[in-house]
């Protein structure tokens, strides 16, 4: 059988985001990638760590992400021997492999200081990161700060109403799916995540609702009734997880203990063994990957026309500069250069998955 569409396409895409990257804000293009939304504490960078498997953002119980983390993940292939490696790169630090994940957690609260100051201040100057691993799925996700309401530190008074504009930079393009992550000990009703999806995302085409902190519901209480979307109800539904508490991230529990730990939880629960399809990070990865290939393939068209554009922009521009060997036609050449190779890379891939897909 052939190869799911993610495992392929993906790959391209993220190889097109990095160049419109390079090439700076005018020629960038909208591809798709996928957004955790929510409010501070809510579980976002756990359930974002949870889906990598490893463990290296900052977490915990105040503010951690104070700047937005774009996190592209590639497949790698297993060695021959079977051994694995992982490793992090960061568009900041080309020249560096991070093989010690402990120390990408340490890069990222540098830069975040760097540009954010050490006293809570939030900005919205991305910080770029890769992570090669053969363990995950190809797939683009941003970790954002999240919404609080009271101003602490050196946090400007309308603190709560520039996160909501840099979130919503991020989530109101209909390209990007929406993580909406709330704690399940927190009202739904009340979820600052369903309400900024809600006005991103009117119609649910593009959000997911998450459910953090199945462990700490009060008891009597189960959130069965959220996750078959009967209190609020979503079109693409609601997934339930279990990450790390506070006091596991205080005795370094890994991420792999922490995931067993939610089989279990689940497995054992008289009323999530019910709903199973509903519940666990691996439920969310396959439902994330599923609906990513759907939503990639509805703008498959309109990308490939606008990286036509691009494509013959640059081409005009190549031809101003006539034969002049001057520096900036070089430039121009190689750009030119780079962007054909891998236009070409995609339409060809493009024809090929569409046939595939128009027949399965
Ligand atoms: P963020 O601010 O939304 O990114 O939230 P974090 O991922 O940093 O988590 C905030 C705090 O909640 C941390 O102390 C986590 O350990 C804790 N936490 C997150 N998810 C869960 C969960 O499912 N169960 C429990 N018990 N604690 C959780
Ligand atoms: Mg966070």
């Amino acid at each position: 059988p052939a190869p799911p569409l993610g495992s392929s396409v993906i790959p391209v895409v993220n190889k097109l985001q990095d160049i419109f990257a390079q090439l700076g804000s005018q020629s960038s293009i909208e591809l798709p990638q996928v957004a955790v939304v929510g409010s501070q504490s809510s579980g976002k960078s756990s359930v974002l760590e949870a889906l990598v498997g490893r463990d290296f953002l900052p977490r915990g119980n105040e503010i951690c992400t104070r700047r937005p983390l774009v996190l592209q993940l590639v497949q790698t292939k297993k060695k021959g021997d079977g051994s694995e490696e992982e490793w992090g790169e960061f568009l900041h630090r080309p020249d560096k492999r991070f093989y010690d994940f402990s120390e990408i957690r340490s890069e990222i609260e540098a830069v975040t200081a760097r540009e954010a100051g050490e006293n809570k201040g939030v900005s919205d100057k991305q910080i770029r990161l890769k992570i090669f691993s053969p363990n995950v799925l190809d797939i683009t996700l941003v970790d954002l700060p999240g919404i609080t309401k009271v101003p602490v530190g050196d946090q400007p008074t309308d603190i709560e109403s520039r996160i909501r504009t840099m979130i919503m930079s991020y989530i109101k393009k209909p390209s990007c799916l929406i993580l909406a992550v709330t704690a399940a000990n927190a009202d739904l009703a009340n979820s600052d995540a369903l309400q900024v999806a809600g006005v991103a995302d009117p119609d649910g085409y593009r959000t997911i609702g998450i459910i953090t902190k199945l462990d700490i519901m009060d008891r009597g209480t189960d959130a069965r009734n959220l996750l078959l979307g009967k209190v609020i109800p979503l079109r693409l539904g609601y997934v339930g997880v279990v990450n790390r508490s506070q006091e596991d991230i205080n005795l370094n529990r890994s991420i792999k203990d922490a995931l067993a730990a939610e089989e279990k939880f689940f497995r054992s629960h008289p009323v999530y063994s019910t709903v199973a399809d509903r519940c666990g990070v691996p439920q969310l990865a396959k439902k994330l990957n599923n609906i990513l290939v759907q939503h990639i393939k509805a703008l498959l068209p309109g990308l490939k026309s606008r990286i036509s554009d691009a494509l013959v922009s640059v081409a005009k521009e190549h031809a101003s500069y006539g034969e002049i060997t001057e520096s900036k036609a070089g430039q121009g050449a190689l750009v030119l250069n780079i962007i054909s190779k891998y236009y070409e890379a995609f339409a060809s891939m493009l024809e090929g998955r569409n046939e595939e897909l128009s027949t399965s």
